[in-house]
């Protein structure tokens, strides 16, 4: 399987890994748009969130507590954080292996463009 994320996941290319589980990756985001940018990946392929069934509630359920406890980690919960699944063409994806953006450390605007 060529997919980037899962590369990443099987350490086959290179990434500035900040939580290591066995069913979850977190690493820092390559072209970073926040002070703290982080994405948490399942290691499982699954391409997007409009892929998911209620199989994947857990796992889902998993991404966002690690990005609760990164947030901690980062200094960030008292003054908060964005989490995002970009899906499909019309959310700018670009990789298709699910993720998890974990932004923060700025203020940011809404609606987002
Ligand atoms: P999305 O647009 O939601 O699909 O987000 C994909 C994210 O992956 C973007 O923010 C990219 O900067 C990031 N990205 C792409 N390649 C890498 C990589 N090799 N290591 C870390 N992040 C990456
Ligand atoms: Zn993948």
């Amino acid at each position: 399987m060529s997919c980037l994320f899962c590369r990443i996941g099987r350490g086959e290319i290179p990434a500035t890994i900040v939580l290591d589980e066995p069913e979850l990756l977190a690493f820092r985001d390559i072209n970073p748009v926040a002070p703290t940018h982080i994405l948490i990946i399942p290691k499982r392929h699954i391409a997007s969130l409009a892929e998911i069934t209620a199989a994947e509630s857990g796992i889902i359920g998993k991404m966002f507590l690690t990005a609760r406890e990164l947030a901690a980690r980062e200094g960030v919960l008292g003054n908060g954080f964005r989490t995002v699944f970009n899906t499909g063409p019309d959310a700018g994806q670009t990789v298709f292996h699910l993720h998890l953006h974990l932004l923060a450390g700025r203020p940011m605007t809404w609606p987002p463009g």
